[in-house]
């Protein structure tokens, strides 16, 4: 069978170069005589593999000697939990501040309440059903609180912040899961920066987190040793088994980016794409984009018919000529196209030829 344009949200399609590089090396890794699924992670083979996967992404995100990378388990939703133990106590008051901008920060804010911390909302876009990303000014942000907390790219919405909101001395911790290395950032505008890796990376199993030297070993004696940053930190990712075979396929991710010229040309050919769908969406009316424009996402492409019923023909319909997985999230309804970086161009092509072919032949009652 061949493959499918998969515009998944996550776990979503990788580089097929990467997964054939994968593949030759499956049962064999080099000299080894073993897959890097069965090393031991104290081997020296394993060792080059996580220590050249960080070194690259260093190189590739440009994250400067001052911030760990940590490549850890759980998912980005147990940073939901391990944000607020590991900074709640940066300053005497003890507060933490959250914009909700959509279901993940949504969720990220109420993880922190349910564990009693002190946690705020500065802004939300709930009420506009979270068609645009708020507005965060440096006056909104109470300087004696210990981090604010964003998700810089919504997933499920469709949304991303078209800016990095000035914090002054309070540390931005940021949720990229949807959107990590699909564009340069400019990382020292961060202290923490994590991201799940099934959207753009590599496929489940690590979380990335990128947190700033000075913000470690603020945890209260008390949280669970392996969700303190400062533990994976001093072992270099290594305290326990880390999740070693898809922190392989991480490395060969960015291998495969820096190949192509690093995020500059990554976010030159993600913006390509975005345009295409974009400009066709902007074009017509048969299909609407419920997101404010400066608020669009270049990696997670939200649009309706209007007509549900028409919207789940459409994702059937698109399955059966090999554009999988269109349909939107089911909190939202609608149909959903996610254009991470492994999409190629001629997907998204696939795509517009086949909506304008829905719209000639299902005409609106
Ligand atoms: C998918 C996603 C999550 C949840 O990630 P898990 O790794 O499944 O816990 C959190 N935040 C964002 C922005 C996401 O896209």
């Amino acid at each position: 069978m061949n493959r499918v344009y998969n515009f998944s949200a996550g776990p979503s399609m990788l580089p097929l170069p990467v997964l054939e590089q994968a593949a030759k090396e499956l049962v064999c890794y080099g000299e080894s005589g073993m897959s890097v699924m069965e090393m031991s992670h104290r081997s020296p083979d394993y060792e080059a593999i996580i220590k050249a996967a960080e070194a690259d992404l260093r190189r590739l995100m440009n994250i400067p000697d001052n911030y760990k990378v940590l490549f850890l388990q759980g998912g980005a939703s147990t940073q939901f939990a391990s944000v607020p133990m590991n900074l709640i106590n940066l300053k005497p008051a003890k507060k933490a501040l959250y914009a909700v901008s959509g279901q993940f920060s949504g969720k990220a804010y109420k993880e922190a309440q349910k564990m009693g911390y002190n946690a705020k909302c500065i802004a939300t876009t709930k009420d506009d059903n979270f068609d645009h990303v708020p507005v965060i000014t440096k006056d909104m942000v109470d300087q004696d609180a210990s981090y604010l907390h964003i998700c810089f790219n919504n997933t499920i919405y469709g949304t991303k912040y078209p800016y990095i909101p000035e914090t002054g001395d309070v540390p931005l911790v940021a949720d990229l899961s949807s959107c990590i290395i699909s564009e340069p950032v400019d990382v020292t505008k961060f202290g923490v920066i994590y991201a799940g890796a099934q959207k753009n990376m590599a496929p489940a199993g690590v979380t990335l987190v990128i947190v700033r030297e000075d913000l470690l070993g603020y945890a209260d004696e008390s949280i669970p040793t392996m969700l303190d940053w400062k533990t994976m930190a001093d072992n270099d990712s290594m305290y326990n088994t880390p999740p070693c075979y898809a922190i392989y396929v991480a490395g060969l991710v960015y291998k495969w980016i820096e190949q192509l010229g690093g995020l500059e040309v990554m976010k030159e050919m993600n913006v390509k794409k975005a345009k295409l769908l974009y400009d066709y969406l902007d074009s017509q009316s048969y299909y609407t984009a419920p997101v404010k424009p400066e608020s669009r996402s270049l990696m997670n492409v939200t649009f309706v018919t209007g007509d549900a019923d028409l919207d789940k023909k459409f994702a059937s319909e698109a399955a059966k000529v090999g554009l999988k997985n269109l349909k939107g999230h089911r909190s939202v309804g609608g149909m959903r196209a996610s254009i991470y970086n492994a999409m190629p161009y001629e997907g998204v092509e696939a795509l517009v030829a086949f909506m304008k072919k829905f719209a000639e032949e299902n005409p609106k009652a």
